[in-house]
């Protein structure tokens, strides 16, 4: 089968390659990949920034949907031709943390594409726990997009971040696709929304998307403006993925008693932040990683049931994988980029 892949570190290394079939093992299903959609992550794994060992040729990816071709032993209520996408988020399945529910806390977690082989591929086997019916109204396209960066989204506004309606929120780095996932999901039940893009043009298309007001970072304080915008109030939950400077940012955009969810560090992972204002102002900093099943499912029945259908940006054939990964890596996207498998496995 054909799939995306780096056989050393380096985006030069990027290629589709001819790579051996897998086999469903027991639990596992396989399926056959229609579109797999890129994330940040791919960047850092086939750069080798995330300083895991892995083996090459590497298959590329975190996100995709397609077909169920195939089932494992063990495996049962996946007919072959059942429309799904993947969770990523590989656990062990056996810790007590697994059997309560919580997934990504398992010390095992590990996440295809980046510690194993990933789902850049026409043909892909996992375990039968980690594929989830495509909502009805979505593409594969679409499916595929939703993936990583949906399910971080939900599990940071509301499994983690304790989202409650009325609440105002900062979303920071508008334009990619887990801030917009974040705009979509907050907007219904938020008061407000305030989004921080460097790009004004970004900052315009949010607030046609529903954002109350946003803030250019370059060119502003964020926190001042907030303070600002909130009659000196501030938000009551801030939700990054930058770190760096926009963690003590966010923090001092927080009301009394605020909370920040952090699930990433696309501006750095050292942070300097003001311990005297985190117990003073009675500040709540919260990590965030990927999703558990039961966030992945809830995640699907809200998209489901508000018609979601996630910003594409740009759609590449599978074949011209590489000016994908570079399309992305240069930043200028709105929304998701996808790959799209023509011809069917
Ligand atoms: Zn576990």
């Amino acid at each position: 089968m054909r799939a995306l892949s780096i056989d050393d570190y380096g985006i030069d290394h990027v290629a589709v390659r001819e790579m051996p079939d897998p086999e469903p093992g027991p639990g596992e299903v396989l399926v056959g990949i229609k579109a797999c959609a890129l994330n940040r992550l791919d960047i850092w794994t086939l750069t080798g920034s995330l300083g895991i060992d892995i083996a090459f040729p590497h298959i590329l990816g975190a996100d995709a949907a397609g077909e169920v071709l195939e089932t494992g032993t063990d495996v049962r209520g996946y007919p072959k031709g059942t429309r799904v996408l993947i969770n990523p988020g590989l656990s062990c399945g056996a810790c007590e943390l697994c059997l309560a529910g919580e997934q990504s806390e398992c010390p095992r977690f590990s996440m295809m594409g980046e510690h194993v082989p990933g789902t850049f591929a026409e043909r892909v086997a996992v375990p039968a726990s980690n594929v989830f019916p495509v909502p009805e109204h979505l593409s594969f396209i679409e499916a595929a997009a939703l993936g990583v960066t949906s399910v971080t989204a939900y599990r940071m506004l509301f499994t983690r971040g304790q989202m409650k309606p009325g609440e105002w929120v900062l979303i920071t780095g508008i334009g990619g696709g887990l801030a917009m996932s974040l705009l979509h999901f907050a907007r219904p039940l938020a008061g407000r929304v305030y989004v921080t893009s460097s790009s004004d043009e970004k900052i315009e298309r949010a607030l046609k998307l529903g954002a109350d007001a946003g803030i250019n970072y370059r060119e502003k304080d964020v926190a001042k403006e907030i303070r600002h915008m909130t009659g000196k109030r501030g938000v009551d939950l801030v939700v990054d993925s930058a770190s760096g400077d926009a963690l003590d940012a966010g923090l001092r955009a927080l009301r009394k008693g605020g909370r920040l969810v952090t699930a990433g560090a696309t501006a750095g992972g050292k942070a300097t932040i003001n311990a005297q204002r985190l117990f003073w102002n009675q500040l709540s900093v919260i990590g965030s990683t990927m999703g558990s099943h039961n966030d992945f499912s809830e995640m699907l029945r809200y998209v489901a049931g508000s018609k979601f259908k996630p910003p594409v940006d740009k759609v590449f054939p599978f074949d011209q994988g590489a000016a994908a990964v570079r399309y992305l890596e240069a930043g200028e996207q709105f929304g998701k980029v996808v790959l799209e498998l023509a011809t069917p496995p």
